[in-house]
């Protein structure tokens, strides 16, 4: 297993930004996640790590040696494509073997990695099955095996579910997860779905328009977000902009458009925010923490006018107008009647919840 790094990389095409001054060192073992909307980069950088693009500039590293030049099979990287790119009039077996007969691995070793790698993806039995005789799901199983029978330092995957239903990707992505654990190979993903991102990732690079936006963990790309594209981009959050009114010890004290004053922690601002009196800042509000009070003032008790409400059995979700402002919300079912359209709420927003993204 190897490290990946990339060291200042910037591709163009022509005149064309591709990407630009990506800069990451992904460990050995880890489980790295290119995400981003369509056409932000993420199909470019990969294809720089396996070979397919060369960089225009910067430098590419697998461990300590440099493959920024190196063609594709001289880097030994397995690459998923979005469309498998399964040789479709070969069986399943020829199709796995493929790879080990190109290195002149011999028949025997051939035969005993391309039916241990089967057994791996849940393919026993399948040897014989020619790909257009597969469902979607097991043609993405095949392009797995082949991608790792060949013993790859780095596995690439380019949005390797896209083409599977709702319910086959989710129940993929498992199995690529627990395959990557089992194998603990280094693992680039590059996918435009932020739930696939966060449930298989140790770590997730965000890009937007060729350029990386943030890098971190899951947990804090959802919490802290660097900027409202990163804070709405995954998952569902309220953006709220307000002005810095004060600032004592640990709090930051906002003032919202209603006229309602928020407290917040500095502990939760983004190294962008600026958190100085009579700055305008900008507030992530996740809906999941906010929730519906039993007052409609105190501390953090911003009051409104429900706009819609949804009743899921677990979760009421009200969408609520707070003067101009709207505020999604959700929360858990405590049993009190649900209000309707019209109906006047408080909804608590606490402090540890409130996120500034600069
Ligand atoms: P998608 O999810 O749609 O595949 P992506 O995030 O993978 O998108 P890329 O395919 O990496 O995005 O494209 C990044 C930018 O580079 C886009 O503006 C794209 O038009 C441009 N680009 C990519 N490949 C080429 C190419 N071969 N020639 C010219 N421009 C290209």
């Amino acid at each position: 297993m190897s490290s990946v790094t990339l060291d200042h990389v910037y591709k163009r095409f022509g005149n064309a930004k591709g990407v630009e001054d990506v800069h990451i060192h992904i460990e050995s073992g880890e489980f790295f996640t290119f995400l981003g909307p369509s056409g932000c980069g993420k199909t470019t950088t990969l294809r720089m790590i396996a070979g397919f693009y060369f960089p225009t500039e910067g430098q590419i590293r697998f461990g300590s040696q440099e493959v920024t030049a190196l063609p594709p099979h001289k880097r030994n990287t397995g690459m998923v494509f979005q469309n498998y790119a399964l040789f479709p009039h070969m069986t399943v077996f020829e199709n796995i073997a493929f790879g080990l007969q190109v290195r002149k691995i011999n028949k025997t070793d051939t035969k005993e990695r391309a039916l241990r790698i089967m057994k791996l993806v849940r393919l026993e039995g399948y040897g014989d099955r020619r790909i257009d005789q597969l469902s979607g799901g097991q043609q993405q199983r095949v392009a797995l095996a082949r991608a790792l029978v060949i013993e790859p330092q780095i596995l690439l995957l380019d949005e390797p579910l896209s083409n599977l239903d709702a319910k086959l990707r989710e129940e993929t992505r498992f199995e690529i997860k627990r395959l990557q654990l089992e194998l603990g190979i280094t693992t680039i993903y590059v996918t435009h779905d932020q739930a696939e991102a966060m449930s298989m990732s140790d770590r997730i690079m965000v890009m937007q328009s060729g350029e990386v936006q943030q890098i971190g963990t899951p947990h804090e790309i959802y919490h802290h977000p660097v900027n409202r594209f990163v804070a709405s981009f995954i998952g569902e959050t309220n953006l709220w902009e307000g002005t810095v009114v004060g600032i004592e010890g640990d709090e930051v004290k906002v003032r919202i458009a209603s006229g309602h004053v928020l407290s917040g922690l500095k502990q939760n601002a983004s190294p962008r925010a600026r958190l100085t009196e009579g700055e305008t800042i900008t507030m992530s509000i996740r809906p999941e923490s906010v929730q519906e009070s039993t007052v409609t003032e105190g501390a953090n008790v911003v009051s409104g006018s429900v706009e819609m409400s949804e009743f899921t059995g677990a979760c009421v979700n009200y969408t609520t107008m707070v003067g101009q402002e709207q505020l999604r919300s959700m929360s858990i079912n405590l049993g009190r009647p649900v209000k309707q359209r019209g109906d006047s709420i408080g909804l608590h927003i606490p402090k540890e919840s409130i996120y500034f993204a600069g």
